[in-house]
Order: C-alpha cells, then sequence, then structure tokens
C-alpha cells in the first residue's frame, strides 16, 4: 500500500516541500524504511580524517543539486545532498571551517569543511535549519539514492540526470531555499 502510494508520488511532477517536511509517511518512505531497512547511525568524514561527523534518524530529503555554486565546489556537475535536520548532526571530531554565502532565499549557507584537506562535509541551509550532507563524505555502505534533482536550467550541457528522478528547473514550488 505504501509502496503504491510511494510510486504515485514519484510520477507527480511536483513535490511540495511542505509535504517534504510535514507528511510523516512520504519523510519515512524516503528514507530507506521503504525498502524494509531499519534507520541507523550514519557517520561521515573528510578526505583526511579530521573532521568527523555522525547523525541518526530519518532524513528529510536527498537531492542532486546542479546549481553553479555545487558545480564550482564539488568540481563537478552536481552536489549530491542528503537533508537531515540541523539538530540531528553532530561533529564527532575536528573542527570544521566555515565559508558563508547567501541562497538564493537571501539567508546565509554555511559550507563546513576541513582547513587541512578541504572537503566540504556538509551545508547548512539556515533557511530551512538543515544540513545538505555530503553523501559522498558518509563512511560505509548505504542506499541513498536522489530523491529529486534540482537546479536543473544551471546544469552543463555535460550533466548527468539520473533516470526517473523528478527534475525541476530551479526549486520545487514550495521549496524557496
Ligand atoms: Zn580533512
Ligand atoms: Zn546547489
Amino acid at each position: 500500500m505504501f509502496w503504491k502510494y510511494f510510486e504515485r508520488r514519484l510520477r507527480r511532477p511536483l513535490v511540495k516541500y511542505t509535504d517534504v517536511f510535514h507528511n510523516k509517511a512520504a519523510v519515512s518512505m524516503m528514507t530507506g524504511k521503504i525498502k524494509g531497512k531499519k534507520m541507523s547511525k550514519y557517520q561521515g568524514g573528510c578526505s583526511c580524517g579530521e573532521v568527523q561527523y555522525s547523525f541518526e534518524g530519518d532524513s528529510i530529503n536527498s537531492v542532486f543539486c546542479y546549481c553553479k555554486s555545487c558545480q564550482v565546489h564539488t568540481g563537478s556537475d552536481k552536489w549530491f545532498g542528503l537533508w537531515v535536520g540541523k539538530d540531528k548532526l553532530t561533529i564527532t571530531q575536528g573542527n570544521p571551517s566555515t565559508y558563508t554565502r547567501k541562497g538564493d532565499s537571501g539567508q546565509d549557507i554555511n559550507h563546513l569543511f576541513c582547513a587541512t584537506c578541504g572537503t566540504t562535509v556538509c551545508v547548512e541551509v539556515t533557511v530551512g535549519n538543515f544540513y545538505s550532507v555530503a553523501v559522498s563524505s558518509l563512511h560505509g555502505d548505504h542506499q541513498i539514492t536522489p530523491n529529486m534533482a534540482i537546479y536543473t536550467a544551471s546544469a552543463p550541457v555535460w550533466a548527468v540526470f539520473p533516470e526517473g528522478v523528478p527534475k525541476f528547473d530551479i526549486l520545487p514550488p514550495g521549496l524557496d531555499g
């Protein structure tokens, strides 16, 4: 029954931000429970290992972001972020440096990065009170796949888009980060 609901959601061209945040069923389905997996504690860190973090519980969203800032930052076509409530994530080792820029909302976006190796481990989106954790910095095996692709209008011509994942030119309506 949940599967059917989820499939319907995926086929819908627009996913509302409010749904993403307030529909508990939708949130849990996007976080791995849909596959019968129990959420566990996640750990991750930078390339040199100095900065380490952990979080547990349900994530809010998993997003490919093709905005220009993410391209420059990653040296790639996109940033793969797992959105985690700010209060759920803890820096367990090291003292990450911060780079602050303004998002489209005019609110601060704080990049937390290791001063030694330069890896950005997560980005605090203050307007949404969440961290966009770099999926690439997670330790161990995980089954995280993107739930949506955003800012695809800014993507380079060589960008690769995942099949079957909803694409949005900028942000889905209501998701004004
Ligand atoms: Zn490092
Ligand atoms: Zn971006």
